[in-house]
């Protein structure tokens, strides 16, 4: 279950330490080595997936449990206002680590990060047309 050449299977099975936030036996919550805001956490699951497509759906239910879990915690301890959870797929969806990990990012006021997206202009025509491709 685990890829010989991924760093978050080594991270997640403690054969390299890091800085565990939480700890059971399907999962481990570390704190992100470049992180974004005062308390940035990724979920790890133990087993290797590479990313949602090829996590169990069981999985990914039980990491949002854990998620919910983890920021009730961290708003508590860090007293931060808002939280981002980001879940990266794929390289052109800025996916740099490919062993499946949510990121729980603690937001407070103006701490000078801009998660987000530019919104761009879009017919009602074209929404239907999506809307029919993807809905049928
Ligand atoms: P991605 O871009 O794949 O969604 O996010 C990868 C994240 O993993 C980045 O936020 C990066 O800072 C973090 N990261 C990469 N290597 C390591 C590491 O060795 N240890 C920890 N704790 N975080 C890492
Ligand atoms: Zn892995």
């Amino acid at each position: 279950m685990e890829d010989i050449n991924c760093i978050f299977c080594k991270i997640a099975n403690g054969e390299i330490p890091s800085k565990t936030l939480y700890e059971d036996e399907q999962f481990r919550v570390i704190l992100d080595l470049n992180p974004a805001t005062r308390g940035h956490a990724l979920i790890l699951p133990k087993k290797h997936h590479q990313n949602l497509y090829d996590l169990p759906e069981e999985t990914a239910a039980q990491v949002m449990k854990l998620a919910k879990k983890m920021t009730a915690r961290i708003t508590e301890k860090l007293n931060c206002t808002g939280f981002n959870l980001v879940q990266n797929n794929g390289e052109d969806a800025g996916q740099t680590v490919f062993h499946f990990h949510l990121h729980l990012i603690p937001r407070y006021k103006e701490d000078g990060q801009t998660l987000g997206w530019n919104p761009v202009e879009i017919t009602g025509e074209d929404l239907e047309k999506i809307k029919n491709i993807i809905a049928e």
